[in-house]
């Protein structure tokens, strides 16, 4: 499978800051050609993505959806809205949306289900809140996930992206989980996905203070499929670095 690596800029960059981005960026991955790229910008910059991206290779998508495509849900924003926008991907269930909004798996699922319906990959996030051991953590990530499915159809299962986010590792002050565990526990995942038809095929990736660092670090642990990265990708020369860490090709990083 080849590494996917994204970011996800949280509410951070405006429109004009996001142009800016992109400029720098762009020009240091144009040899990437092993790897996916994405990157999720807040949903007002979205469309400068979209004038950035659309000739590269590197998608764009969004930070969250609401389940329903149209209706009276004034402020939120529907998965149609977010395919004519040309987002490949969606991200559902981060940790900061759980936190500030309450979301339950089964919410999290009907908007990987919106997601899924027209067309985009959501990217589902899961973590435990507090380090614990391994067998506990995998009990927590597994109910998680089945309530973070539930909605979606089995038959969409293998378009779908796990993001592994333990929010003890993630955000301000916080530093990446260890290696050997973030894989322990992304076998496991695997494990249980491949129970399931096309579950073989669902990518894990894992995110919570990615630095360049810990990226290489990571992507060399089996079952780690890619990365996700949060503020330290607010730098694009950082996430460039990050995007091409590991490149088999010489001369493809910066
Ligand atoms: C995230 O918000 O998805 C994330 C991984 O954040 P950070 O890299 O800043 O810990």
């Amino acid at each position: 499978m080849r590494p996917l690596i994204g970011t996800n800029w949280k509410m951070n960059l405006t429109s004009t800051e996001a142009d800016g981005w992109f400029q720098a960026f762009l020009p240091l991955v144009d040899r990437l050609d092993d790897r996916d790229l994405f990157v999720l910008p807040p949903f007002t910059a979205i469309w400068i993505a979209r004038e950035r991206l659309r000739d590269t290779p590197v998608g764009w998508g969004a930070q969250d959806v609401f389940p329903e495509d149209e209706g009276a849900h004034t402020g939120n924003i529907s998965a149609p809205m977010l395919a004519d926008l040309g987002c490949r991907y969606v991200m559902v269930g981060h940790a900061e949306r759980r936190r500030d909004h309450g979301e339950t798996p089964e919410l999290i699922s009907t908007k990987a289900a919106a997601a899924l319906r027209w067309g985009m990959r959501p990217i589902v996030c899961l973590g435990e809140h507090l380090r614990s051991a391994p067998d506990e953590t995998m009990r927590f990530l597994v109910e998680d996930l089945a309530g973070c499915l539930s909605a979606v159809d089995p038959a969409d299962l293998p378009r779908v992206v796990i993001a592994y986010e333990p929010h003890w590792a993630m955000g301000e002050g916080a530093v990446a989980a260890p290696p050997e565990e973030v894989g322990m526990i992304h076998r496991a995942l695997a494990a249980w996905l491949a129970e399931r038809p096309g579950g073989a095929a669902v990518p894990i990736i894992y995110g919570g203070s990615v630095d360049l660092p810990a990226a290489a670090r990571m992507l060399s642990e089996p079952g780690v499929g890619g990365l996700f990265v949060g503020r330290y990708a607010l730098d694009p020369v950082n996430f460039a670095r990050i995007a091409g860490a590991g490149a088999v090709r010489q001369g493809a990083i910066l």
